[in-house]
């Protein structure tokens, strides 16, 4: 067993990352081991899954055995040498840096390394960069930086240029398949399913294999595209998928913001004397609000974003049917409805609704309203 047992699909990093980690562990200066490191891949693959594992295999007495405490702490997030950074926010500002470097200034607790892990290195404000490209920068400092991003063009160039690069694959849907069977119990034909549906992302796939309601309402989505025949039923498709989306994002917000309030509201001493909160507290509780607020409406932007993208899979399948291909499609859930639209709508059409479908997803990146967005998403492709 080993901590790299869970990556599925990435066993040409596995081996650059466990030569680094022999290296580490040898003591000596290598190439093979160096202080900074960008992770990308598509949102999915497993970047800061990869990340993490490595952190635990650097501070593993055996080189991530994946069963000792330090492995185990390590990669549930607990481990004294191991920092993970998960952003809810839209971006990583320069206090949030400055705090982290001064947390990470002491020498390791316990191993010969202090890993810091970022999932959303591509969030950082330029000046939180700054501020982090001088730590990165220091000599004989024994803390490794493991930064995750979707791409590296994502990631400054002056933080890039200083770090070694690992680019992770999309995982095929029979990899995905076989660790949700393998790793979660799921029956092959919904493990098949759930993997084809997610296209690689296998933490979707996951939810969409284990939960019912996220599973109808993708299904719900995915019969709006035969619904559209004329603008009113292209308003009325516009409005439920932005519904959709959102009663999603909210559903994930709220278990999030209701036990972190609590927290803080404890934190600051609410319950303990009867009297509420201590002088501040209630100062800290609307920072919080503001925060879940920012993260709310990024949650909304990812699900809408998910839904286009399952979206364009339904006309990526109406295109193969189109040429003559009917064993692989995504959808084979809705192979009738599928053949359906391919016989009536011209090929050069689906190509130019996939592009449509594009567009609108870069136009919502740039934080165009989304009703709007999708409604005109929806003319297009009616
Ligand atoms: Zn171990």
């Amino acid at each position: 067993m080993s901590v790299f047992d869970e990556l599925v699909g990435q066993q040409h990093i596995i081996t650059s990352l466990q030569s680094a980690v022999a290296a580490a562990a040898s003591g000596e200066e290598s190439q093979e081991m160096t202080h900074a490191w960008v992770f990308t891949g598509p949102p999915g693959s497993g970047r800061s899954r990869a990340a993490v594992a490595f952190a635990a295999a650097l501070i593993c007495p055996s080189g991530g055995c994946g069963t000792c405490v330090d492995c185990r702490t390590a990669i549930a997030g607990g481990h004294a040498d191991v920092e993970i950074i998960a952003t809810e926010g839209l971006s990583i500002k320069i206090d949030e840096v400055r705090d982290l470097l001064a947390r990470v200034s002491w020498a390791p607790s316990v191993g010969g390394w202090r890993v810091v892990v970022m999932e959303d290195a591509d969030r950082l404000t330029e000046s939180a960069a700054n501020a982090l490209l001088k730590a990165i920068e220091e000599p004989g400092t024994r803390t490794v930086w493991l930064l995750c991003a979707p791409t590296l063009h994502d990631v400054l160039p002056t933080i890039r240029s200083r770090c070694r690069h690992l680019q992770l694959r999309t995982p095929s849907a029979a990899d995905v398949a076989a660790v949700l069977a393998r790793r979660d119990g799921i029956s092959p034909a919904m493990a098949d399913f759930a993997a084809r549906a997610s296209q690689g992302h296998i933490g979707r796939a996951r939810h969409l294999a284990l939960d019912e309601s996220i599973r109808s309402r993708r299904s719900t989505i995915m019969k709006l595209p035969f619904t559209l025949a004329d603008t009113a039923s292209a308003f009325k498709a516009a409005a439920t998928l932005v519904d959709l989306a959102a009663e999603e994002a909210k559903a994930q917000a709220e278990v999030k913001d209701e036990s972190e309030s609590t927290e803080l509201a404890q934190a600051w001493g609410q319950g303990a004397t009867g009297r509420g909160m201590a002088t501040g507290g209630s100062k800290a509780l609307k920072e919080l609000e503001k925060e879940q607020k920012s993260r709310t409406t990024r949650m909304i932007r990812d699900s809408l974003d998910g839904a286009l993208l399952d979206l364009a899979t339904l006309y990526r399948d109406v295109m193969m049917v189109q040429s003559g291909i009917t064993d692989i499609l995504i959808n084979q859930d809705c192979i009738n409805e599928i053949s359906a639209l391919a016989q009536r709508i011209a090929p050069e059409a689906t190509v130019e609704k996939i592009n449509s479908i594009m567009s609108a997803r870069t136009n919502l990146s740039y934080n165009a309203a989304p009703l709007l967005t999708i409604e005109a998403l929806m003319c297009a492709l009616a």
